[in-house]
């Protein structure tokens, strides 16, 4: 193998439904970016004309950056991504906040492991998925002061349901009588693809995203922080970001988060409908033509509860596993949702903590569509899920 890696096998012709396990960069950020990769290489810490070229392209980025997120340019603070920056939203940086942080039991482990690892809560969700809005009321109140953060997402990775952050944050105030300000912290991450967060993260004081699930380079994040929402660094060293973000600036990669979010806010509401309907085409024929499927957050066909680029399944007396082994063998990439780092399968905590039962859980499937699925991307599925499923339940 030479410096670069060649790909194994053609991927143009590939299907790609797991979209929300990253995206394609979207054309208009990668000539945004190019720039920036190329002849304008400043590291924005300098005083030169190149370096005062990277400060005027990483403002420019920051303030349409603040603008979708419903911000400051002063509340956004860049990072590596949607792992760091649910990291120090939930530590608060080092050293971390007094108190414990407390989050719900769906959260993607880049909230749970931290808060875990800092003696915090976790509170249950419903078999809706949604935060349990009592529990949280419960937790807090009985931890009164030595709560540091609240850590609520706002749309699902796996499930694709959505929580309701202004009934968390009134919860979350309402023990502020005997408790200094609680942070609410939300990630984001999926949910800036397809929400308007100026509205939808409102009331959060922090707020995760990452640039490649929407169409952005990877590497890039961001975390919102609103005014007099207390932040140490978790990062230190040359004092960028204001000091709460140090390392050099990722200049192509801010221009390329700036790009993205300003493509996903322009088209928002066309692809929630395009491809809210392929979805609902998708669910609806895989349900009519899978016996013993359910569709895991809505079992009653309410969708509206969701994102619309997520289906996800469980499909009875199914591996996930050999299912998605099948699917691949005929082009169409999908996920189960709850592999880890490595790619091997492990089970959800996510739907274990909706309570779905573990012998559906094991046949759990997530086909997950993005800003450039298409009709064919929906037939494809259409086709090769129930032949799939048929042979993995005749050959087993
Ligand atoms: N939070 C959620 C909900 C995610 O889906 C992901 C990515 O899978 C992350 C956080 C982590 O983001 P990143 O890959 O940018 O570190």
């Amino acid at each position: 193998m030479g410096p670069v890696s060649t790909p194994s096998a053609p991927l143009a012709d590939l299907v790609d439904l797991d979209h929300a396990a990253t995206t394609r960069v979207r054309p208009e950020v990668l000539e945004a970016m190019a720039p920036f990769l190329g002849d304008r290489y400043g590291n924005p810490s300098g005083s030169h004309r190149l370096a005062r070229d990277a400060v005027r392209a990483v403002d420019e980025a920051r303030e349409r950056i603040a603008e979708v997120l419903g911000c400051a340019p002063g509340e956004v603070v860049f990072s590596s991504g949607g792992t760091e920056s649910d990291n120090h939203a939930v530590s608060g940086g080092m050293p971390p906040r007094p108190g414990v942080p407390v989050c719900s039991a769906a959260e993607h482990h880049a909230v749970l492991d931290p808060v875990e690892a800092l003696g915090g809560r976790v509170v249950p969700v419903g078999r809706d998925g949604r935060v349990d809005l009592d529990a949280l009321a419960a937790t807090l109140s009985v931890l009164a002061t030595t709560v540091s953060v609240v850590s609520v997402m706002l749309a699902n990775n796996e499930t694709g349901v959505l929580n309701d952050l202004d009934a968390v944050a009134r919860v979350v105030h309402a023990v502020e009588p005997e408790v200094p300000k609680v942070a609410v912290h939300t990630d984001a991450v999926q949910a800036a693809a397809w929400m308007d967060l100026r509205s939808a993260a409102a009331s959060a004081d922090l707020v995760s995203v990452s640039g490649h699930k929407l169409g952005g380079p990877k590497g890039i994040g961001a975390l919102v922080v609103r005014r007099n929402t207390p932040l140490a660094p978790l990062v230190r060293g040359g004092g960028q970001e204001r000091g709460r973000r140090s390392g050099t600036s990722n200049v192509a990669g801010i221009v390329g988060l700036a790009a993205a979010l300003d493509a996903t806010d322009r088209d928002r509401d066309a692809t929630n409908q395009r491809i809210g309907a392929l979805r609902d085409r998708l669910a609806d024929g895989l349900l009519a033509a899978v016996p013993d499927a359910i569709e895991t957050a809505a079992p009653d066909g309410d969708r509206s509860g969701l994102l619309p680029g997520i289906c996800h399944l469980c499909i009875d007396g199914v591996d996930s596993e050999t299912l998605l082994f099948l699917l691949e063998s005929e082009g169409v990439l999908a996920s189960a949702a709850s592999s880890c780092s490595s790619g091997a399968q492990q089970s959800s905590h996510v739907l274990a903590a909706m309570g779905v039962a573990e012998s559906a859980a094991r046949g759990s499937l997530r086909l997950s569509l993005g800003w450039d699925s298409t009709e064919a991307d929906v037939d494809a599925a259409l086709h090769a899920v129930p032949t799939a499923v048929r042979r993995v339940r005749e050959f087993g």
